[in-house]
């Protein structure tokens, strides 16, 4: 259920209890806590009431640190300044490795998708996170995703191969378009991964096998844009 309907729709009644449309509560507090439950994605009514009495029953202590952990990740994380990946430092682990493959980048639209590349521990270059893919539709121009700082790393001469592992759809392939013409004269290889992999939102549940083997069966742009155009 939306959690807003749910805020919106809690309200107290005769004999001090508390309820939203689905469920009854005697206590504010648990109705407040579990209606904060239930604006994360994929938890509903019950669910919530289940995380929150779980809460309930633990020590007071773990419940502050649980509450702590969650605010410092949202206050301190940060962006790498290079690839845009999260990171606790300005620069992010895998760009401040020295053993990775600095020239090798693989272009991906979000952070899952770099989670689900690293778990298959057979990349060892570095990344550079879109922040999404064009789509005039929703209002995404390329000036909103991170193209102008790729093309500044190209431009330095640092990077040799750019993999493009976009989603498969019309967004996908017309941001693997714009920025494939904007390396064009910039003595970059770019390869593409091998597709029927859905990334994006998907990518997480691609297993690691299959997605280690698109990376390393990846192919020049040129050949997947004849592919494409018979
Ligand atoms: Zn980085």
């Amino acid at each position: 259920m939306d959690g807003k309907v749910f805020c919106a729709g809690l309200a107290q009644y005769g004999n001090n209890n508390y309820f939203s449309p689905v469920m009854k509560y005697s206590s504010k507090l648990i109705a407040d806590a579990v209606a904060e439950f239930t604006k994360l994605p994929g938890i509903g009514e019950k669910s919530a009431l289940r995380l929150v009495l779980h809460l309930l029953k633990q020590d007071i202590d773990k419940v502050k640190n649980f509450g702590e952990v969650v605010t410092r990740m949202r206050t301190e994380v940060k962006f790498c300044q290079t690839c845009h990946n999260v990171s606790d430092h300005d620069l992010c682990e895998i760009c401040a490795n020295v053993h990775r493959d600095h020239a090798m980048v693989c272009l991906v639209e979000t952070i899952r998708d770099v989670i689900a590349i690293e778990n298959t521990n057979i990349y060892k270059g570095v990344y550079h996170v879109l922040g999404g893919v064009i789509s005039p539709i929703d209002g995404i121009g390329p000036e909103k995703l991170n193209i102008d700082s790729l093309i500044q790393r190209a431009r330095s001469g640092e990077i040799r191969e750019v993999i493009m592992a976009l989603s498969p759809t019309i967004e996908g392939d017309t941001t693997i378009f714009y920025i494939s013409k904007k390396l064009r004269d910039m003595n970059v290889n770019i390869t593409t991964i091998a597709r029927g992999i859905s990334f994006g939102g998907e990518l997480e549940y691609t297993d690691e096998m299959t997605l280690a083997r698109s990376i390393a069966t990846r192919l020049p742009y040129e050949n997947y844009l004849v592919k494409n155009s018979n």
